[in-house]
């Protein structure tokens, strides 16, 4: 409840200016195969079980697929990547995300994002990370199991780490690298961007032992 609550906060929020006319923007002119779509075009809340093990931490929604669908990696090339992997690892009940309405239920997953408006060029501002930085406290201050944190991309690892405290020199990003916290652990992964996994940066069996090794370190 307390989650749902931040939520209806969060998703009337219109602190980045450009990025409220960005995210409105791309909903008006949509991309031609959505043209029946009422996009979403407000900021979007993460998703998945409230008792999660495992927070996975992206970037920001994309300008069709989320910032359409009001769902994490719901709707586009990265969800296409990532909902089969966790699928695979026993981690969601279907492989597939195309709309809120589609049935998925994460299990022990929750996903989030360090900035939850789309970026144009999904390239967030420095000061538009930091604006959003409230809600993640806000929102990861309401996971009380969380044992591994998932940074998807250099800068979700860095947002992560501004959420933890923890300094950037000593705990540098690099795939597939983990870092025993107090009470967690941080594990970096590049991030299932169509861009990363059309060339061959990410692969299936790469994401594969990603989420193998987040549930080694949960000791699951
Ligand atoms: Fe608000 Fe975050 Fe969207 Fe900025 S990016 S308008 S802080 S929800």
């Amino acid at each position: 409840m307390r989650l749902e609550a931040l939520h209806n906060e969060l998703v009337a929020c219109r602190r980045c200016a450009r990025l409220v006319a960005w995210r409105e923007q791309v909903g008006q002119e949509k991309r031609a195969a959505y043209r029946s779509w009422v996009y979403w075009a407000r900021p979007v809340p993460g998703f998945g079980d409230p008792e999660a093990w495992l927070l996975i931490f992206g970037l920001a929604p994309g300008a069709h697929g989320s910032n359409r669908t009001g769902r994490p990696f719901t709707g586009d090339a990265s969800g296409d990547f990532l909902y089969p992997a966790l699928y695979r690892a026993g981690l969601a009940n279907q492989p597939s995300s195309t709309h809120p309405g589609d049935g998925l239920v994460l299990r022990g997953v929750y996903i989030t994002a360090a900035v939850r408006c789309a970026p144009p060029g999904n390239r967030p501002t420095a000061e538009e990370l930091a604006a959003c930085a409230e809600w993640t406290r806000r929102e990861l201050g309401l996971l009380g199991r969380v044992r591994v944190y998932l940074a998807l991309g250099r800068i979700a690892h860095q947002a992560l780490l501004g959420y933890l405290g923890l300094p950037r020199a000593a705990y540098p990003f690099a795939h597939g690298r983990a870092y025993r916290l107090k009470e967690a652990f941080l594990l970096c992964s590049y991030h299932v961007s169509r861009q990363n996994t059309q060339t061959g940066r990410l692969t299936a069996a790469m994401f594969d032992q990603v989420l193998a090794q987040a549930k080694a370190l949960a000791g699951l």
